[in-house]
């Protein structure tokens, strides 16, 4: 990660090091005027119904279409965004966005996932921002899901499991995202008022070989169904992988065999073909 290579190291000086860093600086400069020179897009990518290979709704991910560095991917600016503040406009744009784009669509059964920071639940009035969205945008509340990661849950204080519980109160979804990654307890699972576990692709890269991630992944959908929770299972990429979950019993399916996230005309086509198929036959 590059948060933690900065500052304070002895010894450890290497050209590149300082390269680096320069880069990143240059970075953080630039992110403060990309979100109002419209640099920032969303792609969405479906998240499908094991039962029927539907998607049951879409998750929107962030691209920073950079002039002259072409797609930088979230992974590299994410944190970034994180150390600076700038999350907090960009967090608000996404969700606006996203609420403003699922409304326009046709099948009003699908729902829209969003990433939130834990810097946005510490340090902006999220249900405020979430209201917002959702009354300025149409959206109901049940089709808004919200995806906070594990680790970033793991630091919550009383004050963000109150934010948490009022965010719940609004009416939309919750997931905790990227589960498995972080060091969650069970008796810490219990007390989440989460309604979907997102299973991390690190234990679906292997399946079905690696008997182990087999048994770890059965397990964490047992535990998720026992506590009232659903679960999703990240990054399914092939037949094999999907075949194995399917008999798991994983509910729901998010990966690159099923569609990899795409720019929101690309998305439209995609629900228009889908919600054509239930269009009753016209008889001549
Ligand atoms: P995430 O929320 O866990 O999103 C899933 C990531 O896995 C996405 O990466 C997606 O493109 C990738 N992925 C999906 N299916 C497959 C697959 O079959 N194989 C592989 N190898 N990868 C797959 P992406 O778009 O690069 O996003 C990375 C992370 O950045 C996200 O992880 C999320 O934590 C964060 N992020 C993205 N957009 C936002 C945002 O608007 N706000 C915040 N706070 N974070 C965001
Ligand atoms: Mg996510
Ligand atoms: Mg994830
Ligand atoms: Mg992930």
């Amino acid at each position: 990660r590059m948060k933690d290579d900065g500052g304070g190291s002895y010894g450890l000086y290497t050209p590149s090091m300082d390269q680096h860093k320069e880069e990143r600086a240059v970075l953080m400069g630039e992110l403060r005027g990309a979100l109002d020179r419209g640099e920032f897009a969303l792609h969405y990518q479906p998240l499908v119904s094991a039962d029927t290979g539907e998607p049951n709704g879409f998750e929107a991910l962030m691209r920073w279409q950079h002039p002259l560095h072409g797609d930088v991917p979230p992974s590299e600016f994410i944190v970034l965004a994180e150390e600076t503040g700038s999350i907090l406009a960009l967090g608000e744009w996404s969700l606006r966005n996203a609420c403003h784009f699922a409304a326009t669509w046709q099948d009003r059964t699908l729902s829209v996932a969003v990433n939130i920071s834990t810097v946005q639940i510490r340090h902006s009035n999220l249900v405020e921002i979430v209201a917002r969205a959702l009354s300025d945008s149409g959206l109901e509340p049940s089709r808004l899901e919200l995806e906070i990661t594990e680790t970033a849950f793991l630091a919550t204080t009383n004050e963000a499991m109150s934010v948490i519980e009022s965010l719940r109160r609004l009416g939309v979804r919750l997931a905790l995202d990227d589960f498995g990654t972080g060091y969650s307890s069970l008796s810490y699972l219990k007390k989440l008022p989460v309604d979907k576990i997102k299973i991390d692709q690190s234990f679906i890269v292997d399946l079905p070989d690696v008997s182990s991630d087999v048994s770890i992944v059965k397990a964490i959908v047992e535990l998720a169904r026992t506590l009232g929770m659903t679960t999703t299972a990240e990054g399914v990429e092939t037949v094999a992988q999907r075949d194995c979950l399917r008999q798991i019993g994983c509910p729901e399916f998010q990966g690159y065999l099923y569609g990899k996230p795409a720019d929101e005309e690309a998305t439209m086509q995609m629900i228009a073909r889908q919600s054509r198929r239930f269009e009753p036959r016209v008889v001549a």
